[in-house]
């Protein structure tokens, strides 16, 4: 069958709702969970749940079948997911699963930022573990600015980054991203592939802040502080320092152009165009009223 590793997540619960809709029967489907409850809707819906634990290896080595296509969606806890998941990985090596794959970053090996380190990392323990692979390598979210910070940008009147000016990036949405995840599970053909998924046109800040200017129709500018400015920012707002550089680190990949990449992987996967930066954002102000 097909297993899905972070399936009470957000992009894992989109993944499974696409193989549903695209007629995978749910008993043919796995959800390897954390917590019996955040499942329990996904259990109604007929999906199988094994819990499993990426801290505890024990839990895991149950989790697949021989055969089975498994889907390592990478972890949320940044520092701790090369551990993490080198136990997924040995877990479905034991086994001998048919397909592993693995939600990694936009670049691959080429992705030098420090963000990227534990993706990296999971590719080669992949790689060396000999499994048939699948390297999904997402950009970032489009809802990572367009949701997540909206409400922040929309009270200051600012995007604040550190991004030099006119740097690009190729953000999707999840659903863009879940789609592909779906369709190299359910569908032959994508064994020793690595797909590098972004949205089909690369925006620049400049843009992003001019779109929620027209749409929300309060004044919204791209600000670009100094590295150093920035880092100081985010810190006096509560976030730990590391964090803060991991986040300046981005920004700077982002200047270098590691993140405009707009090769057409992802739509090709999916048969139709990624979604707009624009529709995400209005979807994302309409929500908000
Ligand atoms: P979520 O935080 O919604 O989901 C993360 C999933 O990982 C959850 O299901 C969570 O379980 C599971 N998980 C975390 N730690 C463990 C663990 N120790 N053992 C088992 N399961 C664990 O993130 P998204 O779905 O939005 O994104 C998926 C992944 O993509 C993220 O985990 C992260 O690696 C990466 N990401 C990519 C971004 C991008 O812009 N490309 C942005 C942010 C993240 P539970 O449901 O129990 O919490």
């Amino acid at each position: 069958g097909i297993v899905i590793t972070g399936a009470t997540g957000q992009l894992g619960r989109l993944i499974i709702a696409d193989l549903l809709a695209a007629g995978v029967p749910a008993d043919g489907i796995t959800a390897v969970a954390r917590s019996k409850e955040r499942a329990a809707d996904l259990v109604s819906r007929g999906v199988g749940l094994h819990i499993a634990d990426y801290d505890e290896p024990d839990t895991l080595t149950r989790a697949f079948q021989p055969g089975d296509r498994v889907l390592l969606i990478s972890g949320s806890e940044v520092g701790r997911r090369i551990a993490q998941h080198a136990a997924v990985i040995e877990a479905a090596r034991v086994t001998g699963v048919a397909q592993l794959a693995y939600t990694g970053v936009f670049g691959g090996p080429r992705a030098d930022f420090q963000l990227a380190t534990e993706h990296r990392e999971t590719e080669r323990l992949i790689l060396d573990s000999g499994l048939p692979y699948t390297f999904l390598r997402n950009n970032w979210y489009s809802e990572m600015y367009a949701v997540n910070e909206l409400p922040g940008i929309l009270a200051q009147g600012a995007v604040v980054t550190n991004v030099t000016p006119g740097s690009r990036i190729a953000t999707a949405t999840r659903a863009d991203y879940a789609a592909a995840a779906a369709v190299v599970l359910r569908e032959e053909g994508h064994l020793g592939q690595a797909y590098e998924l972004s949205g089909d046109t690369a925006w620049t800040f400049e843009e992003f802040a001019a779109e929620v200017s027209r749409r929300s129709g309060r004044t919204v500018v791209h600000t670009s502080l100094p590295g150093a400015e920035r880092a100081a920012l985010l810190t006096s707002a509560g976030l730990p320092a590391p964090f803060a550089d991991v986040l300046v680190d981005v920004d700077e990949a982002i200047s270098r152009g590691l993140l405009a990449g707009t090769p057409g992987d992802l739509s090709r996967l999916v048969g139709r165009p990624t979604t707009p930066i624009a529709d995400t954002i209005a979807v994302s102000l309409a929500a908000q009223t």
